[in-house]
């Protein structure tokens, strides 16, 4: 069968998605592949389907042990053979699983990269045949990045312990070229297939806040958004615990999640989210690699992260599943500080040298800049991330809080020519002015603390202009390096200012929209052409099905699938199989179940 024939009968989807075919046939042909794609894009079918095309089986490495068994029981519920070895299997279950491999009964084998250090673990694979090598979450091999796990530089040894080189596969997000080196070096690619799919996700609404109270903004959001889930991120412990309890004496269902907690609640607390029990969890960063609940539909930040990297990843968590998702980070300045503090006493690894750990730090304290940059800079949020990953973009996306309320660009050349000159006759009369001082000069009042300012021929040259508009111009042209604050906030003009007159460069900047709309995503989105309430209905059937199966819903079908079910209402098995996301397994369980509940919506049948 072809890779396309193997996603829709196993997968239930009709094409691939940009970049997942290449992806595929190069490894068909024994080619190693990385691939850089954002959250959500579909790096899993992109090893899945070849998996199932080769002879032999195929090892997955992912980090969290606890996360893999949902990637297998997805994998089951689509029929595939896929099983998983981990430290919380009892011998009996271990021991069956192994017999179940040695008969050559399994494709995918789902592991993590501490066990392919062990020697049981390399004397079973030495007897396998391993056609392939796949690595999630790749980037967790590079001291670079923003994940390092030491446990990843087992993968190497491990692949050389085998007889034969498997084919090479390794994924991930979020990689910069020097992680992406990194791991060509660590893993010893053989000219690997290189793709990056760009990192754009157009479903993500991002936005910056600054909340007077970031608990009240906290509930007020989660409160307009009844029945959607999300991820609430705190740079603390205590402040998860905070977080939590406010939520919950609110009435919200929510749960912690750090690593301060037993393993068994965060275990327990991981999954009352994952299986919809909890439609919160509060939590640190310690959560979420792994984690592939696709209907998320917001990440807030109630701090700042301590890089675009760790915001960036964290934040893709929302709308896997490509449904409109909010992405919301609450800023204040007193983050900096903590995250300082905390990139200052980061834990010490022995295994990194004094000179590299201060190397480290320094990139992370200039990563952090960025991040606040991100926060605090006045331009498209989205540009912004996209342009510091190294994407094209353009400036304007129209969906961040930004572009939300910015409209247009406004040519400001004239003004900044009058306020470069009028800096430039200040100074040569040795006047240094802060920008307020500066705005009253330009519009023509008298300063009393410098009298001989009013003498000047550029006085009152921008009277026409209000002061509030001044003082965005002047925190403008800072922003763009034209001008610099010093000592008390003076003004001072950079070497840009000089080549902006002599070069006669023209400038514009992005201004407030009269009136901002109201700043909501996801809130209330009815899909259009949708029936909500058959599609009520198909949630309810789902659940059920779910729970007696003890499968997260999503796994059942995702909310994309019950969307083309109320759009195409099938009620015979051509047409089940023809909704995205019903492969031949799934419509021979569920198919019926669902058939009957879209059956009874459009021609209930009496029962008297
Ligand atoms: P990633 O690992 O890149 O974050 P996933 O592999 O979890 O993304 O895929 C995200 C979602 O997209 C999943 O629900 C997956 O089933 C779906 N998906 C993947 N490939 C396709 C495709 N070709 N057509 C439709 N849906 C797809
Ligand atoms: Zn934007």
């Amino acid at each position: 069968m072809t890779a396309l024939g193997i996603l829709k009968q196993c997968f239930g989807y009709d094409s691939f998605r940009n970049g997942q075919a290449e992806l595929i046939s190069h490894i068909l042909q024994r080619q190693d592949v990385f691939g850089i794609m954002p959250t959500g894009a579909g790096k899993s079918i992109c090893y899945q389907v070849p998996a199932l095309m080769l002879g032999g089986m195929t090892i997955v490495i992912s980090p969290l042990i606890s996360l893999m068994q949902n990637q297998v029981s997805a994998l089951q519920a689509n029929g595939i053979p896929a099983v998983c070895l981990n430290s919380m299997l009892d011998e009996t279950s271990y021991k069956a699983i192994l017999s179940r491999i040695y008969r050559g009964e399994v494709k995918m084998l789902y592991t993590a990269p501490e066990r392919l250090s062990t020697p049981s673990f390399q004397r079973i694979a030495k007897k396998l045949h391993v056609s392939m090598i796949t690595v999630d979450e790749v980037h967790c091999v590079s001291q670079w990045g923003q994940d390092f796990r030491p446990s990843y530089l087992n993968i190497l040894p491990f692949v050389k312990t085998l007889p034969q080189r498997p084919v090479l596969s390794v994924f991930t997000a979020t990689a910069t070229p020097e992680v992406a080196e990194d791991v060509r070096k660590l893993l010893d690619l053989h000219e690997p297939f290189c793709l990056t799919t760009g990192f754009n996700r157009e479903n993500l609404y991002f936005s910056v806040r600054q909340p007077r109270d970031k608990l009240q903004a906290l509930l007020e959001f989660v409160k307009s958004h009844p029945d959607k889930t999300g991820i609430v991120y705190c740079i603390s412990r205590r402040l998860v615990e905070q977080v939590t309890d406010e939520l919950n004496r609110a009435g919200i269902p929510a749960v912690r999640y750090h690593a301060g907690l037993t393993d068994t609640e965060r275990r327990q607390n991981q999954e009352d989210f994952i299986y919809d029990r909890a439609r919160l969890i509060v939590a640190t960063n310690a959560f979420g690699m792994g984690i592939d609940k696709p209907d998320v539909s917001f990440v807030i930040h109630y701090n700042m992260p301590k890089n675009l990297e760790s915001y960036y990843q964290e934040a893709g968590r929302a709308g896997r599943d490509g449904s409109p998702a909010e992405c919301i980070l609450f800023y204040d300045s007193a983050d900096i500080r903590i995250n300082e503090f905390l990139i200052e006493n980061s834990g010490e690894n022995p295994q990194i040298d004094v000179k590299t750990r201060e190397k480290l730090r320094r990139k992370e304290k200039q990563r952090l800049r960025t991040m606040q940059n991100y926060c605090t800079g006045a331009s498209c949020l989205r540009y912004y991330m996209l342009d510091y990953f190294g994407d094209t973009s353009p400036k304007y996306c129209g969906n961040c809080s930004f572009c939300r309320t910015h409209s247009e660009m406004k040519d400001i050349t004239q003004e900044t020519q009058k306020i470069i000159s009028c800096i430039y006759h200040l100074h040569e009369q040795n006047l240094h002015l802060n920008a307020s001082e500066l705005t009253a000069v330009l519009r023509g009042k008298a300063l009393k603390k410098h009298p001989e300012a009013s003498a000047l021929s550029t006085y009152g040259i921008m009277k026409s202009i209000s002061e509030k508009a001044c003082l965005e111009i002047i925190t403008y042209l800072v922003s763009t390096g034209l001008l610099s604050l010093k000592e008390q906030n003076l003004l001072h003009l950079n070497r840009k200012a000089g080549l902006f007159l002599k070069e006669q460069q023209t400038l514009s900047m992005p201004v407030k929209k009269a009136i901002p709309t109201a700043e909501t995503a996801s809130g209330k989105n009815h899909s259009p052409g949708i029936d909500e309430t058959l599609f009520q209905l198909l949630v309810q059937c789902r659940n059920t099905v779910a729970k007696k199966e003890h499968l997260p819903a999503y796994v059942v079908f995702t909310d994309m699938t019950l969307r083309d079910m109320c759009r195409k209402q099938p009620v015979s098995d051509m047409a089940f199989l023809s909704v995205s996301g019903v492969g031949r397994v799934k419509l021979e369980k569920y198919g019926d179940a669902f058939m009957n509940v879209i059956r009874n919506y459009t021609s209930p049948v009496r029962k008297d």
